[in-house]
């Protein structure tokens, strides 16, 4: 059975549970290196990415979660997940860093106080011809991408999903709309 850890320092890590246990994974909650060892994919959730970038480094998570980054593991991030996998933000935090991993420039809070959340579909091809459910809360945009990045969806023109190699990045929450394909891609990563 794969072995599916949700990164669990802050976050709707519950949601992402579900999901996978829906799916059939052996998904649990990730606080520690060592539980690290044992996935063999990952989630990244929702949350504030500046809060979970500051507990990975105080918990000895960065360079762990970095490396097997590096080593190929698949890697989901919604939202503040995705702002945590892109290589560049804009509007960070102070002194706030990501992981890194997606060669994409990010911008946090790209929606601005008139539209903090919304429910609205992605079209998502390569996941289905139904477009994908979702929900934005405080969401970020991709506003550049590399030669190696697939954008796998867009709304109203932003791109706001990429894919690259083993990592999956989505500006939105699939979780909390009961749309599980999303994470089924993720799992068809684990080889
Ligand atoms: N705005 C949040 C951040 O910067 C992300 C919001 C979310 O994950 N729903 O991390």
């Amino acid at each position: 059975m794969t072995r599916v850890g949700v990164l669990a320092l802050q976050g709707d890590v519950r949601e992402h549970l579900a999901v996978l246990h829906g799916l059939g994974a052996d998904a649990a909650p990730i606080r520690s290196a060592a539980q690290l060892e044992g996935v063999d994919a990952l989630v990244i959730p929702g949350g504030e990415s500046s809060v979970i970038d500051r507990l990975t480094r105080i918990l000895g998570l960065r360079e762990p979660l970095r490396q097997r980054i590096a080593d190929g593991m698949p890697v989901l991030g919604t939202c503040a997940g995705l702002i945590l996998l892109a290589d560049r933000i804009l509007d960070a935090a102070p002194g706030q860093q990501t992981l890194g991993g997606l060669d994409v420039t990010v911008r946090r809070n790209a929606y601005g106080s008139q539209v903090d959340s919304f429910e609205s579909s992605v079209a998502m091809p390569a996941i289905g011809d139904v477009p994908v459910a979702a929900s934005f809360i405080r969401a970020p945009v991709v506003e550049q991408v590399g030669d190696d990045v697939t954008v796998l969806g867009e709304h109203e023109g932003r791109i706001v999903a990429v894919e690259q190699g083993a990592l999956l990045g989505v500006s939105f929450h699939p979780e909390l709309v009961g749309d599980d394909r999303v994470h089924r891609r993720l799992l068809a990563r684990v080889g």
